[in-house]
């Protein structure tokens, strides 16, 4: 077994296949050791799950994954960290590497072929880059993950777990409170990554619902609606929405006045339900 936190080890392995870390993959490896045991233990695994990663890196989450799970499959983009991983995931059997790009992934193919009926969770700390395309790939795939524990920007996670209808609220608030309940678990300072990122980072856990807490006829519309009501956050959700919709404004505040919201009102105020009128008012 590695100790994949000591930088002497990671050093000796990355230097054996001549690895320079990329800025444009989101390559900061955990290097602190008390984070991958803590966000693993906070997933909600168990002995029968299944478990989906994103980003392996040198494998230090994984193994703590496989230690928990019954199988545990991770995504890598990066061919160079593929021979490091077979070493370095050797004494893991019941874990299998994958060399893809999640969001070109078929999720529901992929968790069908690899995972079968096993309770399924998803583990991750998420290349930067791609947090809320792969956040909503995950929750829009429809597979029926139990968690998403992620490691994101401590800024992202602030917006993510603020409540829908207040001041730290946007888009992807509340597109992600229509599939999950958003718990923020704990920090990371950027000292406990090699390269340290700029920006300090954070542990949240989406609990999927199993049914959504508001009715939408089309869901694509509403996410049109919230998109278009955060896209200019200085402006009044009225003008947002009558841009972004191609709608006139007439419209879009006798919909306003409908849903009880005042003509200056922003976006951040409103509630799902009030979306949710919303996009049926609006709707074509
Ligand atoms: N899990 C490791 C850790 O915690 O140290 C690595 C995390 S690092 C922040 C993100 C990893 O995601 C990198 O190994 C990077 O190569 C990989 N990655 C970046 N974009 C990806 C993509 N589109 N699909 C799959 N993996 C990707």
């Amino acid at each position: 077994m590695y100790n994949l936190t000591d930088y002497k080890t990671i050093k000796q392995l990355l230097g054996q296949q001549d690895f320079h870390f990329s800025k444009a993959l989101g390559q900061n490896f955990l290097v602190n050791p008390d984070i991958c045991p803590a966000m693993a233990e906070q997933a909600g695994i168990t002995q029968e799950s299944g478990v989906l990663e994103i980003g392996a890196g040198i494998g230090v989450l994984t193994v703590e994954l496989a230690k928990r799970a019954k199988k545990v499959v991770t995504l890598e983009i990066d061919t160079r960290l593929l021979p490091i991983l077979s070493r370095t995931l050797a004494d893991c059997p019941n874990t299998e590497v994958l060399n893809r790009d999640i969001l070109k992934t078929d999720l529901p193919l992929l968790v069908q072929e690899q995972f079968g009926e096993l309770p399924l969770y998803v583990c991750a700390n998420l290349p930067y880059y791609i947090t809320s395309p792969v956040i909503m790939a995950l929750l829009e795939s429809r597979v029926p993950f139990r968690a998403i524990t992620v490691m994101v920007q401590k800024e992202a996670a602030e917006r993510i777990c603020a409540p829908v209808g207040s001041r730290g609220a946007g888009a992807l608030t509340a597109a992600v409170s229509y599939y999950a309940e958003a718990d923020y678990l704990f920090d990371v300072n950027r000292d406990s990554f090699m390269p340290p990122p700029k920006v300090d980072s954070a542990v949240i856990r989406l609990t999927v619902r199993k049914t959504p807490p508001v009715q939408v006829a089309d869901e694509k519309y509403f996410f049109r609606v919230i998109q278009s009501a955060f896209a200019q956050r200085r402006k009044t959700a009225a003008n947002s929405l009558s841009a972004g919709l191609g709608k006139d404004k007439q419209t879009v505040l006798s919909a306003l006045e409908k849903i009880g919201a005042a003509p200056t009102d922003r976006a951040e105020t409103f509630s799902l339900e009030q979306f949710a009128l919303l996009a049926q008012l609006l709707g074509e």
